[in-house]
This record gives structure tokens, C-alpha cells and sequence, in this order.
């Protein structure tokens, strides 16, 4: 049997050992550290210094404070991509606020505008209450329309908090994703573009919100020399040891991009051809860090359908996956209002992710090429 390919693997730098060594040598495995400050300050520059960042333990953390951040609370709505992965919705749940969801636009594949104004018009006038917050994301490492979606948050003065969970080093004319809305969301899971083993950070705009969450994220400890609290707080902040993981990453994260956006090059070139492959190129004025490639196979030109050609990648051991199910068709969702049509649910029938990850090689590269030749071949 081939070695496994798998959809997005953890591809280390090399220097990611010797923050971690210094932090044993350094005694600072509790919690707190350097690292955890040097890893924040590397994202802060990277991201251009204009924003605050607090690392965390998750990305789904992340989201979560930036909701209890912005007041939501019991009852309140709160709008959300419907085409995301469930981290994006659940932390709605977790407030005890109900999820409105909202399709794709077929560009971006991201939060459609004109939905999103039907969805919050339509919050108010069936539940007489505005939505408190708009959860957008940049699903597989695409922009989405920012400005569009901006324009629209400022006119109903509803803040977004831009899941940027796939899209660290993805821009937006010219901004890096996570500085373009009120609160921004990053994620170090072990699947993304660059890992901790585990981890997220939240972006605000100011020193204030920083020390806010990070006051949230340490359990609301209140100043007194006994522990001493009156709001309720979160065991949410990143360790030192996985912030040492995520220095040595941030060296070699701009060369990791480029290797998966060399994979959707390699992809479109040698597939986008074929009867049937369609390929998303980036809207001017979009850089995405395809971090996920991924095809729409349109099964009549084709002569095989997208689970066709999952069935027969998974059999030479090849890892691939359909398109996130949007989260107006997941169970624990149904009872939630949707504004939209069908776009994300045939994304989802005819999407599939293809093998991504930045430590690819060239042979595992053409292995794929030729499973996919192979079934397109016998149609
Ligand atoms: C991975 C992911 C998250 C959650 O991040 P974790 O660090 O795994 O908690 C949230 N949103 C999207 C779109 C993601 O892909």
C-alpha cells in the first residue's frame, strides 16, 4: 500500500524546538512566558502593528471572547456564514443566542451581501430586535468581501467578527485578514496553515480590548492578593510551550504559503482543463493563502460525480474531503432561521478539498495527478 496522503498536515520549520527547549531551560512551562508574549508581538508585525493580539488556546476560544466581548448574551441573534466549519456557530450556542445563517456568494464562496441584509432585516422585523453581531469567514483561506460587508455592518451598526481562522497571510486589497473588522479570529490547530499543536489568537483594536480578553481568558481574576472575581472567566489562554511551536512557525509562514498556493497552481494547470473541473481564481484584489485547494466537479460534463472521485482517491490512499456541509443542513442547526438560496448547498454536493498541505512532495503531487487522471480516463 502507498503511504497515506493526507488533506493538511502539520509541516514544522526546524526552529520551532529551540524556543521550546528554552522555555524547560527557563523553567516557564507554566502558562505564562516569553513565548507567549514574543509569538503575540511576531503576530502583531506581521499582521502590520496597527492591532492588538492576545493568543489563546483555540480558535474557537477566540471566537467565543470576541461574542462575550461585543455583549452578546442569552436570546440575543447573531448572524453567521452558514458555509464554515461548526467552530464558526457554536460559540453563539455557548452565549445561549440563537444563529441566524446566511448563504455564499458564488465569487468568494463567502457571506452573500445581499443575504446578509435580507437575514438582518428579516431578524428584525420576525423577532423585533436587531442582530448584535455578523460572524464572516474566509473559508479556505478566501476573502470575503470585505468592503461590501463592511458597508453594510456600518450602516446597521452591527460589528463582524471576521473568522480568519483558514486565512492567516490571506489579504484583502493589500490588509492581512484578521485586521478588518472589530475583532478578528486566528487558529493554530494542527490542520492550519501554521500550527501550535493547538491554539488561536483574537485581534482588537485597542490595548483595552487586549487586556479585556486576556483578563477573560485567565478566569476573570480581579485585582486582590486573594482570588477574587465578579464576571465570569475562561481557562482560554495560549501556554508557553505551544506559543514556542507558533515562533518558530511565524519563520517560515510566508514560505508555507507560497508551497500551497504552488498546489492550486499545480492543480488548475494540469486539471483545469478536464471536462467538467472548475477552478475559483481570486477576485481582483484578493490574495488567498489556499490553504485548502479545492474543485467543483460538475458531474454531467464530467461523466462522474464528486463523491466519484473521493471513492476512488481514498482507494489509493489519497485524503480528501467535500466541502464544509453548511451549517444550515447540520442537525443541531435546523431549527435556526436561514436567509438565502442554494448556493452553499450545492458547493457542498459538488466541492471537494484536495490534498494541500505546504510539505507535499513532488511525487505525492504526481501520485494524485495520476489517481485523478486515472478515473477521468475510465469516464
Ligand atoms: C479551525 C477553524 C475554527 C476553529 O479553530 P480551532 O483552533 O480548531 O478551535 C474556526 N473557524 C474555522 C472556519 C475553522 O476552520
Amino acid at each position: 500500500m502507498n503511504s497515506k496522503i493526507w488533506l493538511s498536515s502539520p509541516h514544522m520549520g526546524g526552529h520551532e524546538q529551540a524556543f521550546v527547549q528554552q522555555a524547560f531551560d527557563e523553567n516557564w512551562v507554566a502558562p505564562l512566558g516569553p513565548n507567549v508574549n514574543g509569538f503575540e508581538e511576531d503576530l502583531k508585525s506581521y499582521l502590520g502593528n496597527e492591532k492588538q493580539v492576545s493568543a489563546l488556546s483555540s480558535g474557537t476560544a477566540a471566537i467565543h471572547l470576541a461574542l462575550i466581548m461585543l455583549g452578546v448574551k442569552n436570546g440575543d441573534f447573531v448572524i453567521c456564514q452558514s458555509m464554515t466549519f461548526s467552530a464558526s456557530a457554536n460559540p453563539i450556542l455557548y452565549q445561549g443566542a440563537n444563529p441566524v445563517f446566511v448563504d455564499s456568494e458564488t465569487k468568494t464562496w463567502n457571506i452573500c451581501p445581499t443575504d446578509l441584509i435580507k437575514a438582518i432585516e428579516g431578524t428584525i422585523k420576525k423577532h423585533g430586535v436587531k442582530p448584535k453581531a455578523i460572524v464572516a469567514v474566509h473559508l479556505y483561506g478566501m476573502p470575503y468581501l470585505a468592503e461590501e460587508i463592511n458597508a453594510i455592518s456600518e450602516k446597521y451598526d452591527i460589528p463582524v467578527v471576521e473568522d480568519s481562522a483558514e486565512a492567516l497571510g490571506s489579504s484583502y486589497k493589500g490588509q492581512k485578514c484578521g485586521t478588518l473588522s472589530k475583532h478578528g479570529i486566528l487558529s493554530f490547530n494542527g490542520n492550519k496553515i501554521i500550527t501550535t499543536s493547538g491554539g488561536g489568537a483574537l485581534i482588537s483594536n485597542t490595548e483595552e480590548e487586549k487586556k479585556k480578553s486576556v483578563f477573560f481568558a485567565t478566569q476573570s481574576k480581579d485585582p486582590a492578593t486573594h482570588y477574587q472575581h465578579s464576571e465570569i472567566g475562561y481557562n482560554y489562554r495560549m501556554s508557553n510551550i505551544s506559543a514556542g511551536i507558533g515562533r518558530g512557525q511565524m519563520m517560515i509562514l510566508d514560505k508555507h504559503i507560497n508551497l500551497r498556493r504552488a498546489n492550486f497552481g499545480f492543480y488548475k494547470e494540469n486539471l483545469g482543463h478536464l471536462r467538467g473541473f472548475e477552478f475559483v481564481d481570486e477576485p481582483e484584489g484578493i490574495y488567498s493563502n489556499r490553504w485548502l485547494s479545492t474543485v467543483l466537479i460538475h458531474a454531467k460534463e464530467a461523466g462522474f460525480s464528486r463523491e466519484d472521485l473521493r471513492l476512488a482517491l481514498e482507494e489509493e490512499n489519497i485524503e480528501t474531503r467535500p466541502l464544509w456541509k453548511p451549517m444550515h443542513m447540520q442537525p443541531i442547526f435546523e431549527n435556526c432561521d436561514y436567509y438565502g438560496t442554494n448556493v452553499a448547498e450545492d458547493l457542498f454536493e459538488i466541492g471537494l478539498c484536495l490534498p494541500s498541505s505546504s510539505n507535499l512532495s513532488d511525487d505525492d503531487r504526481e501520485r494524485i495527478l495520476k489517481a485523478i487522471l486515472k478515473i477521468v480516463e475510465n469516464h
